[in-house]
């Protein structure tokens, strides 16, 4: 059985379109499938939609959040309830085409667990989500030691073994991207030209939301922001005596009254005074991460749900 998952916040002009696609494509296949919706807390009417869908057909199941607990929580939820021997992640607005999935199983069937979607191109999205995406996944693919593919989202398939990894998972502040790479096994791409969404707008589109989502892929697989504050500490260790020394040459070889006064002074603590604010909230980011593992709370809580067990859910 084949399960694709469908993160859905504020959806509803496009989840029956979804299934239509879905359903034609997977019929297709010749395999068992399922479609889980996982409402991530929609105002819209995407929770009705979808207990009309499951209504109309059994092999769509969902469930809804009791509030909006976002993306990362809402594809978690979607894998920890999937019964398939393989697992399909898409966006529910169609911008990863359903027509691409019956590829990705024929990789599967070659032997490869991991069938990752490559964006080949991107359309009706503005030049600022293309220019920060792509930068975005430049940064991130240099300064983590995880292998993260260039260009590619969360549309991928994934056998069983890698679920049930990344179900073990269950850190706060999760980057998928990052997490399904570091567990390793057969791994491969496949292109596909990114469509503009069906319907309704991306929740993804400014820098406010993009930020966060950026920063945990950072904090999620990298200590080198922490690093920062040490390389800038030798830095300055290496460039202080110098500057002493410059300072005693200059006193004592000219007759000028240069580097007198208060103004020096003020320029360079208040220049290290920003230099650590800065180190101290790196920091910060890093301890209320680890402050929210602490707390250990769940992933995320449960309201409604349609055609899946209760038994599905983890912390
Ligand atoms: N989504 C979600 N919770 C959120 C925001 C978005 O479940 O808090 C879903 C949304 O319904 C969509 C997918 O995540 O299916 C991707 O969102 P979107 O298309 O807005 O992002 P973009 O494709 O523009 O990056
Ligand atoms: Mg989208």
């Amino acid at each position: 059985m084949i399960s694709i998952i469908a993160p859905v916040y504020n959806e509803e002009h496009v989840l029956h379109e979804l299934h239509r696609r879905v359903a034609a494509v997977m019929d297709g296949v010749g395999e068992a499938w399922e479609l889980i919706l996982v409402n991530d807390g929609s105002r819209d009417r995407s929770a009705e939609i979808i207990a009309e869908l499951h209504e109309a057909d059994a092999r769509v199941k969902g469930l809804s959040f009791a509030r909006n607990f976002g993306f990362q929580e809402a594809v978690t939820a979607g894998l920890d309830h999937a019964s398939g021997d393989a697992v399909v992640l898409t966006d529910a607005d169609l911008q990863d085409p359903p027509e691409v999935i019956p590829e990705m199983i024929a990789k599967w069937r070659e032997g490869y667990h991991v069938v990752y979607g490559v964006r080949a191109s991107r359309e009706g999205e503005t030049w600022f989500k293309k220019v920060t995406a792509a930068a975005f996944y430049r940064l991130i693919h240099r300064i983590t030691s995880v292998n993260i593919p260039l260009d590619t989202g969360d549309f991928r398939l994934m056998d069983r073994q890698v679920v049930d990894a990344i179900c073990q998972m269950r850190e706060r502040n999760r980057f998928l991207r990052g997490m399904v790479p570091w567990v390793g096994f057969k791994q491969i791409g496949v292109e596909y030209v990114r469509h503009a969404r069906f319907a309704g707008d991306s929740k993804f589109g400014s820098v406010r939301q993009m930020l966060p989502f950026a920063l945990n892929a950072v904090t999620s697989f990298s200590y080198l922001p922490l690093r920062l504050a040490t390389y800038l500490g030798f830095a300055m260790a290496v460039i202080t005596p110098l500057a002493m020394l410059s300072v005693v040459l200059i006193r004592l070889l000219t007759p000028s009254q240069a580097l007198l006064g208060q103004a020096t002074t003020l320029l360079a603590v208040l220049f290290l005074g920003g230099v650590q604010l800065i180190c101290l909230g790196i920091i910060g980011e890093y301890l209320g991460r680890i402050y929210d593992e602490v707390k250990g709370r769940p992933l995320y809580i449960v309201e409604q749900r349609w055609g899946v067990q209760k038994s599905g859910e983890r912390r």
